[in-house]
């Protein structure tokens, strides 16, 4: 017997599996498409853990909790830390000035050549030090490798909570339709550009087409991404492309030679505030709303579902309804 049910092998899912095991519990795993896999949100992110740069929209709590994602992730991935650059194009230069004001743990740099040399021209900078990023695929499969050390396999079927019988954690993302649950359409593109050296996430500030771009083992690249008000969860449409590539063409015009490896888009399950939450009611916890932030925002998430459920602290992203 299971001391608790998972539905949903997301990034929030899975930390919360591992999270619940690294506490003593049993857990079981459920997921209608089984291991992670393009179904999912989380397969089309970026992998920034970026709690800085988010800053500049997001609420106070995506800064404070994402400060100690990287650390999480650690423990199960490997982790890049090498900090994240913000750049403008000269025409642009005024959003640079914004951005600044909006967040904190940046300094403006004029030598972006001596941390990336291949982008010399785009000066100033803000360089955001304590940032870090991971493959987002390999950390999810990082994840279910952990697991599957600590005794739990991922079983394919589809579920709801009245399914099941004593405690359940719904991480089913969009699927799970909460109340004020919305979605807001990402769409990304990925390409293969190995004469390209970037050791780093990359922003550029834009005011019609924001890109970032972050670098992938083998010379690839993800650009990332359009944030639309949407419930349409079709691939990437040809005017997403076409801004993605642009903006990046813009950044570095060798860009245009790259090989176009893949598109993808899906919907960010995201709440009015756009701050994740664990909603209780009853004998179920419903981790969702992780916008933007589900590789920055899931740890801290899980960590604290499996607080309250073995010891019920109360943390600052549990909701009782
Ligand atoms: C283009 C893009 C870029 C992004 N970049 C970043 C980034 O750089 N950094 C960051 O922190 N976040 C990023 N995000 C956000 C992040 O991807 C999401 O916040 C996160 O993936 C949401 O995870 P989730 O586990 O809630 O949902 P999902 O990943 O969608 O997982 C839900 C799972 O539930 C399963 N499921 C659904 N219904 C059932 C059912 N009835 N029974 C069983 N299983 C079910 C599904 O099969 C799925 O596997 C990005 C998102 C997009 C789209």
């Amino acid at each position: 017997m299971a001391d608790l049910t998972i539905i949903g092998a997301g990034v929030a899912g899975l930390w919360a599996a591992l999270s619940a095991r690294k506490a003593g519990l049993e857990v079981r795993v459920i997921d209608r498409n089984g291991p992670p896999g393009p179904h999912g949100c989380s397969w089309w992110a970026g992998g920034m853990l970026a709690p800085f740069c988010e800053g500049a929209v997001a609420e106070p709590a995506v800064v404070t909790h994402g400060q100690h994602a990287a650390a999480f992730w650690a423990g199960v991935t490997d982790v890049t830390h090498h900090g994240s650059l913000v750049v403008a194009l000269e025409r642009d230069r005024g959003e640079l000035a914004r951005f600044a004001r909006r967040t904190t743990g940046h300094a403006l740099i004029d030598d972006i050549a001596a941390l990336e040399p291949d982008l010399a021209h785009h000066k100033p900078a803000l360089y955001f030090k304590k940032e870090a990023h991971l493959d987002p695929r390999r950390a999810l499969s990082d994840l279910v490798a952990a697991l599957a050390a600590a005794g739990v396999q991922i079983e394919r079927a589809e579920a709801t909570p009245e399914d099941t019988q004593g405690p359940v954690i719904d991480a089913r993302g969009m699927a799970a339709a909460l109340p004020g649950l919305r979605g807001v359409r990402g769409e990304m593109v990925v390409l293969r550009a190995p004469e390209i050296r970037l050791s780093r996430p990359l922003r550029l500030l834009h005011p019609r087409h924001p890109l970032y771009i972050v670098p992938r083992p083998d010379g690839l690249f993800m650009l990332g991404a359009t944030q639309l008000e949407s419930t349409d969860r079709r691939g990437a449409t040809a005017r997403a492309v076409l801004e993605l590539l642009s903006a990046a063409y813009a950044l570095d015009p060798r860009f245009a030679e790259a090989e176009l490896v893949e598109t993808g888009a899906d919907l960010r399950p995201a709440y009015a505030d756009n701050l994740p939450r664990i909603t209780r009611r009853g004998r179920v916890l419903h981790l969702n709303g992780l916008f933007r932030h589900g590789y920055l925002m899931a740890p801290a998430l899980a960590a604290q579902a499996v607080a309250y459920l073995t010891q019920g602290i109360k943390g600052d992203l549990l909701h009782e309804d």
